[in-house]
């Protein structure tokens, strides 16, 4: 089985079906980019497979394990928080605004997960976010607090804070599009070494070229759909659906 493997995926606020029953698959090791105009379900998708969201129907597994539920004699069990919340652990996600703790430092950041999650010791928590940090080229900011860091420097701590609980999936929520455009290039580059190490990645993006060079595969939503699935150089260099090719020739 895929690393992730979503299937009719469907998902309502109130009345309004955002997902409409996705499917998806993510293996292991690949870069998943989704593109797709504003509203399109994008995040809310990205929060289902974190399980940030209660998906209304369908089912998400990641590394083999359903998501949210015990499948047990073909009937469905809901999981107790606190199973819940393990899954969640081995998922790593970084939002659009950065979300660190103002009073702690960039090293205090990172550790903090693995100290009160995972009980780790002081010294492995501490040495993991130094190599962390050195990763995202930080390791001298370590003492830092987030408001002596420019946006794009905080990105790339909040990245590193989500590898630090070592997850085997990351989810990255349009990483940059609350940066200043010359902050942009740095958090990108954080995420290409990250997938050329061999990250499993689903990224939601406007940034193109991002996911002309990065991703496996490109899925195109709109209206709580996949219109358009496939290698970069189909979706993006030669859409088939009327619907991508009106969204990617806004953005030329
Ligand atoms: P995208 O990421 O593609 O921009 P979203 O998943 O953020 O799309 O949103 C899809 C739709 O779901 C939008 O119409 C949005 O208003 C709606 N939506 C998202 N989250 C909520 C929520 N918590 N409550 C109500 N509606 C929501």
């Amino acid at each position: 089985m895929p690393l992730v493997h979503a299937v009719n995926v469907t998902k309502s606020f109130h009345h309004n079906e955002v997902l409409k029953g996705i499917d998806l698959d993510v293996d292991r090791g690949q870069v998943v980019c989704l593109l797709g105009p504003s509203g399109s379900g994008k995040t809310t998708f990205l929060r289902c497979i974190n399980q940030l969201e209660t998906i209304d129907g369908g089912r998400i597994w990641v590394d083999d394990e359903l998501m949210g539920y015990a499948d047990r004699d073909g009937k469905l069990y809901r999981l107790k928080n606190k199973e819940i919340a393990a899954q969640r652990r081995e998922i790593g996600m970084v939002f659009q605004r950065f979300n660190l703790f103002p009073h702690k430092t960039a090293l205090e950041n990172i550790v903090e997960a693995p100290r009160q999650v995972k009980g780790e010791s002081k010294k492995t928590a501490r040495e993991r976010a130094m190599k962390l940090l050195d990763r995202v080229g930080l390791a001298d900011r370590c003492n830092a607090y987030p408001a002596q860091l420019s946006g794009g420097q905080q990105q790339r701590v909040a990245i590193a804070r989500a590898l630090a609980m070592q997850p085997k999936l990351m989810l990255f929520d349009e990483p940059t599009s609350a940066l200043d455009p010359e902050l942009v290039g740095e958090v990108l580059a954080v995420m290409r070494e990250l997938a050329l190490d061999g990250m499993t990645m689903i990224v939601v993006t406007h940034e193109m070229s991002f996911a002309r060079d990065v991703a496996d595969t490109v899925v195109f939503m709109d209206g709580g759909v996949v219109v358009e699935a496939g290698p970069p150089k189909d979706v993006i260099g030669n859409p088939q659906h009327s619907r991508t090719q009106a969204f990617l020739s806004r953005l030329r």
